[in-house]
């Protein structure tokens, strides 16, 4: 376990990679200077759910010269390899709303989920999750109720389009079929393969995000995703412009904005929810709603800076280095 000083520094460290990063997008941009006022720094670390394996951090994996079945395993926790028929028939509901039948080969080849130069040891693992997955929301009955196994929703389900050159896609196609018929188990059944596009640091228990307990869904930490361009991403923002953000939601609008609450959080760091306090009294929302309201893609947020850390060494250690864009706001060193 990390002391929380610790765990501070390494967050600084990360917002600096980030300020580079920030700063090569912005250059040439025209910067309008302004004055500094006090501000609210949050950052957000990776995207989506967080629960089982993190793509970002398989592709760094994979280059990192991991086999797929090492890579699976780092995942999910006591899990062993099984066999299915890639033959079997799949009903898909297609993006135009039909539901159409295809093999599970041919409905697997026709995922969109990671492109051609992803390092093919990743593609490997993407595969046999994918396959995976499939089986699981059929056992499950996911979408029995409606009438078909799986649905074209990256969101839902995943990533299905019929219009995929495969063509343009050969090192997906040779590893769907380099792994042909090859599932993760647990106790003998297909398991639930949750993935998620990065986990931002750290994955959290399928329980902490969907409410089920699923042995082999724990949290876990993941340093090899922090290597990938879109593992954080922070919002700046004034005191006045915060307050004017939440006065605009009514499950958010607390008058003067007298303090943050981000403690409630599952074991991965992900937000469960936020009280916002202000002088008209103290509302309470879900992580997600905070992150939707920020625009974040995750809910792994943390508030890096506020005005009531003025003399923090962060907060001075930026201060003079924040430049405000009309619309929007960058750092620049
Ligand atoms: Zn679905
Ligand atoms: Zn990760």
């Amino acid at each position: 376990m990390m002391s929380g000083i610790n765990k501070r520094s390494k967050t600084y460290r990360l917002v600096g990679v980030a300020l580079s990063v920030l700063l090569l997008l912005v250059a040439g941009c025209n910067l309008v200077s302004a004055t500094y006022g006090p501000y609210y720094v949050f950052t957000a670390y990776g995207r989506a759910h967080g629960v089982g394996a993190c793509m970002d951090g398989v592709l760094f994996r994979a280059q990192d010269g991991h086999g797929y079945l090492d890579i699976i395993n780092a995942y999910y926790s006591g899990v062993e390899m099984g066999k299915t028929d890639d033959s079997q028939p799949i009903k898909v509901k297609c993006k135009d709303g039909e539901v159409r039948t295809y093999s599970l080969h041919d409905y697997l080849l026709q995922l969109a989920e990671e492109p051609d130069d992803y390092p093919y040891e990743g593609l490997k693992v993407l595969y046999v999750i994918a396959r995976t997955y499939t089986l699981s929301c059929i056992q499950r009955g996911k979408h029995a109720g409606q009438g078909y196994d799986i649905c074209s929703s990256g969101d839902c389900c995943q990533a299905f389009s019929e219009s995929k050159d495969l063509s343009a896609f050969p090192n997906n196609v040779r590893a769907c079929e380099e792994t042909a018929g090859e599932i993760i188990t647990y106790n003998g059944e297909p398991i639930i393969a949750a993935y998620c596009g990065s986990c931002g640091g750290h994955t959290d228990s399928y329980q902490d995000i969907f409410g089920q307990e699923i042995p082999y869904l724990q949290a876990k930490p993941d340093a090899f995703c922090q290597k990938s361009e879109r593992f954080m991403e922070t919002a700046i923002l004034l005191t006045g412009e915060l307050e004017a953000l939440f006065d605009s939601h009514p499950d958010t609008s607390v008058g003067e904005l007298t303090s943050l609450n981000l403690s409630g959080r599952t074991p991965g760091g992900r937000l469960r929810e936020v009280a916002i306090n202000g002088s008209e009294g103290i509302k309470v929302i879900s992580g997600g709603r905070f992150a939707e309201i920020l625009g974040f893609p995750s809910t792994r947020i943390f508030l890096i800076a506020s005005p009531g850390e003025e003399s923090s060494l962060y907060y001075s250690s930026i201060r003079g280095r924040v430049e405000f864009v009309e619309g929007f706001r960058v750092f620049n060193e």
